[in-house]
């Protein structure tokens, strides 16, 4: 290992963007780690890290070590659309229909048991539930479905529970006709991609569009009804050697004005992809209302409002996808907020003991919120750099808007305005986005020196990715 002291002058927006470049030309598959120069000391690393951002010079370290490859076992889904028959389509309905059924069943046993006092099932005593239910006159037809995507229903709602207990989601709700209609295989299906085919238990051969070679050995295959299509989504596992990222280290500002500004200067501009569908969607919207509800009238008008919603949905996926993808391609370490965008999307109206304050504002914030789509951008930042060696470094928001790059000044009074940036102290000015992603690149490198200090790394354990904060 060698340590090789690099004092940064002044530190800016240049020599940030710039530094993960310099160094992966010294090393040619070398790991390269960055830490802060002055703090030797451990506790003084962590201070150093919850302070989050500096603005001192850097020593950047190089682990060298073999060009060891990592072999990852990389789990992967795709999602094609499914040309069932008629037969097929009604057994498809009635299998989604039998899952949100038991779903909903063992649900209410739960609850009933938890207002009783009683303990929660397990799993396993879910399914000897289940079993009786098939053996009861009343709910006998729960028999026609495929009995494993039963049980993966089971398996989906102590998930539910799992995340609630771990307040990474609410408490499980009932579910709704109509909305997330799905069911699980885990086991039993056959792919045929020659023949464009799939093959399910209880349903037979399916015919889907072949739009992309399916690759690894097939896990399971999830089976989903959206805006009246079917899809199946075929997740597989596979071996994959991770390369080596040669990219430089970035920081990811994410904004309502702009969707995600660099710390290069660059930005990606919003995709609101809602308000522009607003129009349409409000006009479809309107016509429905005016419908008798149920008639035939009624279904066609919600079968279009469905069709907007669905496109709305694919134009921010498909966005969403775009951005990660070059991002990830670009730069081997992203460092972005850790921002909790569930507290932040939560409704601002409060409760009727603690109403909001600034409800219009704060709704309109947290509608924008949703509609960019931060929360999975994040998740497919996630892994998108994992795929390519790289990693996504989470860290807390604090004062990153406020802090000055040049001179460490923190004051509210830096932001001048939603847009510039005019530091208080020394007069350094730039567009606020461009400072909130220089703080948020600077706080990850302090971060990852803290993890790096912490669990001394050998070049053997491979590169070190942050854990996410489970709080999103
Ligand atoms: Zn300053």
């Amino acid at each position: 290992m060698v340590n090789l002291p690099i004092h940064l002058f002044q530190f800016s927006l240049k020599v940030s963007a710039d530094l993960g470049e310099q160094c992966s030309e010294a090393v040619d598959g070398g790991l390269i780690e960055y830490s802060p120069a002055i703090f030797g000391h451990k506790d003084q690393m962590n201070m150093h890290g919850e302070n989050a951002v500096s603005a001192r010079s850097d020593v950047v370290e190089f682990f060298h070590g073999p060009n060891y490859i990592v072999i990852m076992q990389r789990l992967q889904a795709f999602k094609y659309v499914l040309r069932p028959d008629g037969q097929q389509q009604r057994q498809m309905r009635r299998f989604a229909g039998s899952c949100r059924f038991v779903f909903n069943k063992a649900l209410a046993l739960q609850q009933e048991r938890r207002e009783q006092g009683e303990k929660k099932l397990g799993y396993a005593e879910l399914c000897k539930q289940l079993t009786q239910w098939k053996r009861d006159g009343s709910t006998a037809w729960l028999a026609d479905t495929p009995s494993q995507a039963l049980q993966q229903t089971l398996k989906d709602l102590e998930r539910a529970y799992t995340n609630f207990f771990a307040k990474r989601a609410d408490f499980p709700r009932f579910k709704k006709k109509g909305h997330g209609d799905s069911f699980r295989y885990p086991q039993g299906c056959k792919l045929d991609q020659g023949n464009r085919r799939l093959f399910l238990p209880k349903l037979g051969w399916v015919r889907y569009r072949n739009s992309r070679d399916v690759l690894g050995v097939i896990k399971n295959v999830t089976v989903s009804q959206s805006n009246g299509k079917w899809y199946a989504a075929i997740q597989t596992e596979r071996e994959v050697a991770v390369p080596i990222h040669h990219g430089g280290a970035i920081g990811i500002d994410m904004g309502i004005a702009r969707f995600a500004t660099l710390s290069d200067g660059g930005f990606y501009a919003p995709l609101n992809s809602f308000k522009r569908h607003e129009t349409a969607l409000r006009k479809a919207q309107q016509a429905m209302s005016r419908k008798t509800t149920f008639s035939r009238n009624w279904k066609k008008a919600k079968a279009r409002v469905q069709r907007i919603h669905s496109r709305i949905g694919h134009a921010r996926r498909d966005y969403l996808h775009k951005c990660s993808t070059t991002i990830s391609q670009n730069h081997a370490m992203v460092c972005i907020e850790d921002l909790q965008v569930r507290n932040m999307s939560r409704s601002a109206a409060g409760t009727a003991a603690a109403p909001g304050r600034n409800v219009r504002a704060k709704s309109g914030l947290n509608k924008a919120i949703l509609d960019q789509g931060w929360f999975e951008f994040r998740r497919q930042l996630d892994y998108k750099l994992a795929w390519q060696g790289g990693h996504l470094i989470a860290v807390p928001p604090k004062n990153t808007s406020r802090t000055c790059p040049c001179c460490g000044h923190i004051s509210a009074d830096n932001r001048q305005s939603q847009a510039l940036f005019v530091c208080v102290a020394c007069g350094f000015e730039e567009n606020a986005d461009v400072v909130g992603a220089i703080n948020v690149l600077r706080a990850g490198h302090a971060r990852l020196a803290c993890e790096v200090s912490d669990a001394l790394m050998s070049p053997a354990a491979g590169p070190h990715r942050s854990e996410l904060s489970a709080s999103v």
